[in-house]
């Protein structure tokens, strides 16, 4: 923001209070707006105070952005449900959970490896109560569980573009051997099976195929989709 720009801001708004904001790791203090002309101007806490924010490039909200297409998500899929952010997530806003109402699937998204590069509880080992299956979804910081690729033959992952002031998360299915194929998370659908993308139709199709014995058609043909209720 330019320092005329941030001119403009405060007489739009001259009662906003500006925080430091603890679901992105911050202390939960206040701030100021710094006016500057020959640097970007900036929030800033009072001087000789110690933050425990240690996050701040432009990533650094994608949780709460991501929580709010998942809001925008589950009604498009004429679904209800929660969306949690642990507070036991480290580093602070790597988890998201939701739990679906009236699915026997839910949603587990870890988008940063812990600090050994791990992504913490093994996927497939799964942590949701009941009978419940997870679909996980993981960002692009780590390695693609093995569990998952031997066992289900894909991976999702999840990326964030720059649109303006938002960050738009982007849906990835990862197989091995091939490039990962992305589609804008709000593409996705929710079937019976889980999570869903065309290519992961056809993944699961083609295993659903094998299984049965049936030789293996190329990929091709869109599966129709169930839609969970
Ligand atoms: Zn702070």
């Amino acid at each position: 923001m330019e320092a005329a720009e941030l001119t403009r801001w405060r007489q739009l708004h001259p009662r906003y209070t500006y925080w430091c904001g603890s679901l992105l790791g911050g202390c939960g203090e206040p701030l100021t707006d710094r006016r500057y002309h020959s640097k970007v101007c900036h929030f800033a806490h009072h001087p000789h105070h110690t933050c425990t924010r240690t996050a701040n490039g432009e990533d650094s909200a994608d949780h709460l952005f991501m929580k709010r297409a998942l809001h925008n998500w589950i009604g498009s899929q004429g679904c209800k449900g929660a969306v949690h952010l642990p507070k036991s997530a480290t580093p602070p806003g790597s988890m998201i959970d939701v739990d679906l109402k009236g699915s026997l699937r839910q949603l587990r998204f870890r988008l940063r490896p812990d600090s050994n590069g791990s992504w913490g509880l093994a996927p497939g080992n799964t942590d949701a109560p009941g009978d419940k299956e997870a679909d996980w979804v993981f960002g692009l910081g780590g390695p693609a569980p093995k569990e998952l690729l031997d066992g289900v033959g894909y991976v999702f992952r999840i990326r964030f573009e720059t649109h303006g002031a938002e960050r738009c998360p982007y849906l990835g299915v990862q197989q091995r051997g091939k490039g990962t194929e992305w589609t804008p998370f709000a593409t996705a659908a929710l079937t019976t099976d889980g999570l869903s993308t065309p290519t992961v139709d056809e993944i699961r199709a083609a295993r659903r195929r094998s299984t049965a014995g049936a030789p293996i058609q190329p990929a091709g043909g869109r599966s129709p989709r169930s839609r969970v209720m």
